[in-house]
Formats: structure tokens, sequence, C-alpha cells
């Protein structure tokens, strides 16, 4: 397995108490396959990975339990020197906004160029072609020229193309995109998620996509692990969660999305809030939130049930949600 990841509790220190950002989530990626991790912003899905990542090791965040096997290797237990080794050319990060993370004032392939600098002894020169093939290979037009240019020069669309080029420099095992293509308009984010779906196969490396949009992943993912308030409320095969969902707060995230086929329809959406972390509803911390919510809810915490072949649902009543649909 390349990526497991145990157990994982992650807390942070706010002016109201403590955050409880991640508690107990489990998931694992195998190279060449794509997992979803969907949820609402807040639900833990980008601490998560940046804990994977190894970026949010200091303070206010705080990793306080579980565990991180990236190729069997724990993460958390092995020394800083070789960690950082991994995090450069083991696996990569795509953020959403590329333009805050790509230097302003360096040239995109010069900002390229440097990985193969630093991480591979190139020359100069060397790097450089390499740069101007990876643009290449992301399809960016006119790559020759446009390796001179700086990030603000070109198009949101183009930009995150040149994050997922910068990401795929080194040919990493891990890939996690996050949020790739929500601040790109609706065309774009299917040429961008298409563009990465290719590459995952060609490279055959792990992806871990995050997203609130359950929309985008369809085609792309082969699993997905819906997140709420900082754990995993279902997880199953794609295919299976479009079907019939196996959690409440599943359903109603599929119920929100747009369809071609019921144009017209009033769209359905999530009523109320996420919790607020400091505060975490006790029982099924969706109860509040949830049309199906029984007493035993409001107090007993739903474990992860087997709910079907390779899929888990953290619902008492997920036969119900699974057989109503
Ligand atoms: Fe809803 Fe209860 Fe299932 Fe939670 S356990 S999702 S509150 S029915
Ligand atoms: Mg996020």
């Amino acid at each position: 397995m390349l990526l497991e990841v145990r157990d994982l509790h992650v807390e942070f220190r706010t002016r109201d108490g403590v955050a409880h950002a991640v508690n107990g989530v489990s998931y694992e990626v195998d190279a060449g396959q794509t997992l979803a991790v969907l949820g609402e912003s807040g639900s833990g899905k980008s601490v998560t990975a940046q804990a994977v990542m190894g970026i949010l090791d200091t303070p206010p965040g705080r990793i306080t339990g579980g565990r991180i096997l990236f190729q069997g290797q724990d993460l958390l237990t092995i020394r800083e020197e070789e960690r950082r080794r991994i995090r450069g050319a083991g696996m990569a990060m795509i953020f959403q906004d590329a333009l805050s993370a790509l230097n302003p004032v360096l040239s995109v392939g010069d900002q390229l160029g440097e990985m193969f600098v630093v991480h591979r002894g190139m020359s100069k020169r060397d790097a450089r072609a390499r740069a101007v093939e990876l643009m290449d290979r992301v399809r960016i037009p006119a790559a020759a020229q446009r390796v001179r240019d700086y990030p603000h020069q070109f198009s949101g669309g183009m930009r995150q193309r040149i994050m997922i080029a910068m990401a795929l420099a080194l040919e990493p095992a891990l890939v996690i995109a996050d949020e790739p293509t929500t601040a790109l308009d609706v065309t774009v984010q299917a040429q961008v998620m298409d563009l990465l779906a290719e590459l995952r196969r060609e490279y055959r490396m792990g992806l871990i996509l995050i997203t609130h949009d359950l929309g985008v992943v369809a085609d792309v993912a082969d699993r997905i692990a819906v997140m709420y308030a900082g754990k995993i409320v279902e997880s199953a095969p794609v295919h299976d969660i479009y079907k019939a969902p196996a959690h409440p707060y599943t359903r109603g995230l599929l119920d929100s999305i747009p369809r071609l086929d019921q144009k017209g329809r009033e769209l359905y959406a999530i009523k109320g809030l996420p919790p607020n972390l400091t505060h975490i509803p006790p029982g099924c911390s969706f109860h509040p939130r949830c049309p199906m919510a029984r007493d035993v809810c409001r107090t007993d915490v739903p474990p992860l049930y087997e709910a079907g072949e390779a899929r888990g649902s953290a619902c008492h009543f997920w036969r119900e949600c699974l057989h109503d649909h």
C-alpha cells in the first residue's frame, strides 16, 4: 500500500478552546488509484492532507494520535531529515490558489527548472529544457516561448496546469490535490480534471483529490471518503455511492448536485451548518442536521459499520438509508 492513514487525530488551539479538527480518520491509497475526499469546509479533509504532507507540525495545529504510513514507513516517527526527503520527492501537493502558491517574481520556467537543479543536480540549461517539456506535457500552448513568462501572465486554468507540472516534476508516488479546480469556471474545471486523471494513469501515481463538490469526482475517483466534523462518515467505491448512498449526509450531498435531467427542479440543500469543532454534538455529530435522526443518534456515536463490500457507513440506520434511495 502506498499510503495508509490510521486513526489520525489532529487538534488546534483556538481562543474558544481546543478544536477537534480530525477525529480518528483512516484511509488508504494505492499506486495508480484515486481517492476523493469529500466534505464541506471545516470537515477536516484539508487538515488530514496537511498532516500527510507534514505541513502542520507547527502550533497551533498538533497531531495527537495515529499513524501515517508512506510506503510502509511511519512518517510521524522517522527522522526529520528522512521525512523532508520524502516530502520533496515522494509526494507533492496541488493547491486551489495557484497564484499564491507560485512565486510571483520568478518566471514559470525558472520555478520549474529549479526543481531539477535542486533535486536532480541538473545544469540550468538542461533544467530549462525539462521545464519546457513539462509545460508541453500539461498542454500549455507555445511552451517554448511562455517558459519566460511570470505566473500573473497566465489565465487561471493555465496557472493550475503549471502547478500540476510543478507537482509532477519529480514524478512523486503520491499527489494530493486540494480543491484544484474550485477557483476555475466549469469548462476549464473539466479540462484540468481530465488532465489530472490522464497524468495519474500515465505516471501510475496515487492521487488524493480533496473537494467539496461531489459533481466533479464521478469520472476520476476510484473511491470516495466522505468527511464530516473530522470523521469519515462514508467510504465506498465511487459507483456504489452514486447508485445509493449509505449515509444521510452523503445523500444530502448527492441531492444538492445540479442535474441536467432535472432542470427546473429546486435544488436540495442540507439544512443548517457544520458544527463548531470546539463543541462537536454528542452521539452522531450530524444529528442536528439529519432528516433521519432519532433518539439514539443524540447519545450513541455510530461506529463505521460495514455496509457492504469495501464499504463503510457511520450511520446507525445505514440499511434504511441504502434501501430508501
Ligand atoms: Fe442521521 Fe442518526 Fe444516521 Fe447520524 S446516525 S446520520 S443522525 S440517522
Ligand atoms: Mg480546505
